[in-house]
């Protein structure tokens, strides 16, 4: 299950992509403008947008490219919808950053599936795929973790931050970046609140000797990090 923005003035249509995406059991919000959106995004980052070309205020063009030069919102997924189907606009719209684009009118079904498509692609973590690194295993649909053979228990925010951690190993996460991400809406919760979690979620691991992948890198945050030797004997 996702998290999708979706940004669309035209009130009939919103509701009949809100009921399609729903029905694929995403968790919708809706923008109904440009302004709307941005004041979205700022509480917290969706999995995915989906966003009307032809807003009032700033055009759905203009906001795209906006969040492509953020670097909070570089990598957010984007489908752009729009009334104009000529091949320029689509060349525009995929040229100003969005990862796919459909015109309308759509039909629900494919725009379901394209945007399971973008999400596969660009968000894995928001669809309820097991994610395994090293010898530890993370099935977001039993909400089980196992490391080494072991059943990990983890507390709901542990749980959220290995999951992120998992899917995006390797990179160094700062606290900022964890809150907004993991919390969701990081306005009222102070960044050692993360190392509160951290420690937490190390002393879960331990217990499975897997404490140490989860890495501090000094002055920069966290990284889930694969273990460079893989644990040779333990198949
Ligand atoms: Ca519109």
């Amino acid at each position: 299950m996702a998290r999708i923005l979706v940004v669309e003035d035209e009130p009939a249509i919103a509701e009949l992509i809100m009921l399609n995406l729903r029905h694929d059991g995403h968790e919708v919000q809706l923008a109904t403008s440009s302004a709307d959106a941005e004041n979205a995004l700022r509480q917290a980052l969706p999995d995915l947008v989906l966003l009307d070309w032809m807003l009032p205020g700033e055009s759905g063009l203009q906001l795209a490219q906006r969040w492509r030069r953020d670097a909070r919102t570089r990598e957010l997924p984007i489908v752009m919808l729009t009334a104009r189907s000529e091949e320029r606009d689509m060349v525009q719209g995929l040229d100003s950053g969005a990862d796919d684009y459909l015109a309308k009118p759509f039909s629900p079904s494919v725009l379901v599936a394209r945007i399971r498509s973008v999400l596969r692609r660009k968000a894995p973590q928001s669809l309820d795929t097991a994610v395994q690194i090293g010898a530890l295993t993370l099935d977001p649909s039993t909400m089980r973790v196992v490391a080494n053979g072991t059943v990990v228990k983890l507390g709901p925010t542990e749980f959220r931050l290995l999951r992120f951690l998992m899917n995006h190993p390797e990179r160094v996460h700062s606290r900022a970046q964890l809150l907004d991400r993991v919390w969701g809406d990081h306005v009222f919760i102070e960044e050692r609140t993360v190392d509160v979690h951290v420690k937490r979620l190390r002393e879960a691991l331990a217990v499975a000797d897997c404490a140490g992948m989860v890495e501090t890198v000094r002055g920069a945050g966290y990284r889930l990090a694969r273990p460079v030797t893989a644990s040779a004997g333990a198949a």
